[in-house]
């Protein structure tokens, strides 16, 4: 099965969710904080013994609105150059028991749910997957040490240390 598009804008909406109680925007790789207003980015995700001290590294930011600059009446405007999170989706990648890559779908997006609605043999070409592999390394770098892994909640505005982050699962 092949995964098209419709361009339907849905996932460029409600884009500032609630994740192991941490409020977080799109997350943006390095580079990709260029395509959006300087005012609406902000840290995500920080590697270093503490916020702010020598040596603490800013691997991922965010985006800090709701519904994406760059949805217009057509879906997005900046198609060709949008960011590996809107690349990868509604696929994602995480990683499974003894570091094995698992595939997640997101049957929110409705082209997804009519493709695999009542399908029993699940093939799906993913094609995006370079960016999903790209943001699975932000979230396997933070896993590995919890300690010095920090990400920024948007409504405190200050960073959480990973291993205190509450557990949803
Ligand atoms: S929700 Fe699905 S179909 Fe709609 S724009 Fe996003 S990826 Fe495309
Ligand atoms: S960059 Fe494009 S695809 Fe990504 S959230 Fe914005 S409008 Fe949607």
């Amino acid at each position: 099965m092949v995964f098209v598009c419709r361009r339907c804008g849905m996932c460029c909406r409600d884009l500032v969710q609630k994740d192991k109680g941490v409020l977080r925007g799109l997350t943006l790789l390095p580079g990709e904080e260029e395509l959006f207003p300087e005012t609406s980015v902000r840290p995500a995700v920080g590697i270093g013994r503490r916020p702010h001290e020598r040596g603490f590294t800013i691997i991922a930011r965010q985006l800090s609105l709701e519904t994406c600059p760059h949805l217009g009446d057509t879906g997005c405007l900046i198609y060709s150059a949008r960011p590996a999170s809107c690349r990868q989706f509604p696929f994602s990648l995480r990683e499974g028991p003894g570091g094995r890559q698992q595939m997640g779908l997101d049957l929110n997006c409705p082209a997804l749910a009519e493709l695999v609605e009542g399908s029993t043999d699940l093939r799906i070409r993913f094609e995006d997957r370079p960016s999903a592999e790209r943001l699975l390394e932000v979230s396997t770098r933070a896993r590995k040490r919890p300690k010095k892994a920090w990400f920024y909640d948007l409504e405190s505005g200050k960073w959480m240390r990973y291993d205190n982050l509450i557990d949803e699962c």
